[in-house]
């Protein structure tokens, strides 16, 4: 089949009424699936059942003696330290481990430096702020520094990470920009990891702030799909080595890997930066749930324990991603009518519609076909795709026959909405 959009109308009619059709027995179906966020089958949330009992009646001690029962312990437990400082590449010392959720910790993070400012410039951020966002990128990013007062500052997100041209421009000419979200593996929407040479320019570059900071989300750091996970310099070190030690803060979670509402989160940084981080955490909170971590580490034990079980989510996820891609390239490749991201890792596949100022209108028809796909526009700030393509698509959730139900939904919607785009040129 030649690619729609090079295709004559008068050709196209016969297409179009062939679509509807298929639209009309969708329609019948009074369907209702939800592929608008990046949830764990219920397949996944079973493996991690065991943790439901842990840690058990009459264990309630850490490795150091420790009463995890009371206060104390505001860095996390230490093996519990050990273990995502295993997860995310870092010495121990380095990790402060929290409650269940790692954008909180972001959110404090940016709340700190507003209130009372980063070592390096202990001043209070003000206004103008500015941060950089490669797009498309995770809309709770967005909303969260949106709502500290930064204004956003998209920039391209490209095969490899984001364009460091425009990075690098940015950040050397305005001491307005004081800091940069970054998911280095498996980005949320398009999958990508950046490579070895962007993440050392990220930690080597000129910045006009001295108290520039990466915000370096490693939500997917160990999520990856396939036998032979991709690799990366760690942000840390390569700071570390460029000389701007105090740049990168890291956080990451096992939202992911066991339960999202019930995980343990951690922030990784330099000594400075833990310091810091301390002190402030420890005007919020006498202590972090160190029940729940003593539950984790009895669960996973250590690195190589949380690496076991990621094969595990691995075998589930595969055949779902797989599935989008079979769907995407049967129906919409030969058509031409859109582009998506093959992702080794993570939760997301991304779509671009071939043609502008589709992807409001799938994602509504999707909905009134009964299939709620993330909303268009959330991969950019303010929820403005300024091209109006980009569609995320998060396929962990649904039940396998209903992923391939949404993803029939999908494609046909994409098809309608597109075929009108052509035949309104004539
Ligand atoms: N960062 C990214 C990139 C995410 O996709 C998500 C959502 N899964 C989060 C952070 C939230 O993580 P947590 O549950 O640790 O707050």
């Amino acid at each position: 089949m030649s690619p729609w959009t090079q295709t004559a109308p008068a050709r196209l009619t016969p297409l179009s009424a062939e679509v509807d059709r298929r639209l009309e027995n969708l329609s019948a179906r009074a369907l209702n699936i939800d592929m608008s966020r990046g949830r764990l089958s219920s397949a996944q949330l079973a493996l991690s059942a065991e943790l439901l009992e842990l840690p058990g009646r009459g264990c309630f001690r850490s490795e150091d003696g420790s009463d995890c029962r009371n206060y104390g312990r505001l860095a996390g437990l230490p093996e519990a330290r050990r273990l995502m400082g295993g997860v995310l590449r870092v010495p121990p010392a380095q990790v402060l481990v929290q409650d269940n959720s790692s954008l909180r910790l972001m959110h404090d993070a940016l709340v700190f430096a507003r209130l009372g400012g980063v070592p390096g410039a202990d001043e209070p951020w003000t206004p103008p702020l500015r941060i950089i966002c490669p797009v498309p990128g995770y809309d709770r990013h967005f909303k969260l520094s949106a709502g500290l007062g930064f204004e956003l500052v998209p920039v391209d997100l490209g095969p490899d990470g984001p364009d460091m041209d425009q990075v690098e421009r940015l950040v050397s000419s305005h001491p307005t920009i004081r800091a940069m979200w970054c998911m280095p593996r498996y980005s949320n929407p398009t999958g990508t990891v950046f490579s070895d040479d962007i993440v050392r320019r990220l930690a080597a570059m000129k910045a006009a702030a001295p108290d520039f900071r990466l915000l370096w989300d490693h939500a997917y750091a160990i999520h990856g799909h396939h036998d032979d996970p991709d690799t990366q310099p760690e942000i840390l070190t390569a700071c570390q080595e460029a000389g701007h030690p105090d740049r990168a803060l890291v956080f990451g979670s096992l939202s992911k890997v066991t339960m999202p509402g019930a995980g343990i989160a951690a922030v990784a940084a330099s000594p400075t930066n833990v310091a810091w981080m301390e002190r402030w955490l420890s005007r919020q909170t006498v202590c972090p749930n160190k029940i729940n971590q003593l539950r984790h580490v009895l669960f996973l034990r250590d690195a190589e324990g949380v690496r076991a079980h990621m094969i595990r989510h691995a075998e589930l996820l595969r055949p779902r991603f797989a599935a989008v891609d079979r769907a995407l390239e049967e129906h919409l490749g030969s058509t031409g009518l859109a582009h998506w991201s093959r992702p080794r890792g993570g939760y997301f596949v991304s779509l671009d519609t071939a043609i502008d100022g589709c992807a409001r209108d799938v994602v509504a028809l999707a909905g009134r076909l009964g299939v709620r796909l993330t909303q268009a526009g959330a991969t950019f700030p303010h929820g403005d795709d300024p091209r109006d393509r980009n569609i995320r698509i998060a396929p962990t959730a649904p039940e396998s026959e209903d992923l391939g139900t949404a993803l029939e939904v999908l494609v046909t919607s994409v098809q309608r909405v597109s075929l009108d785009r052509l035949l309104a040129r004539r």
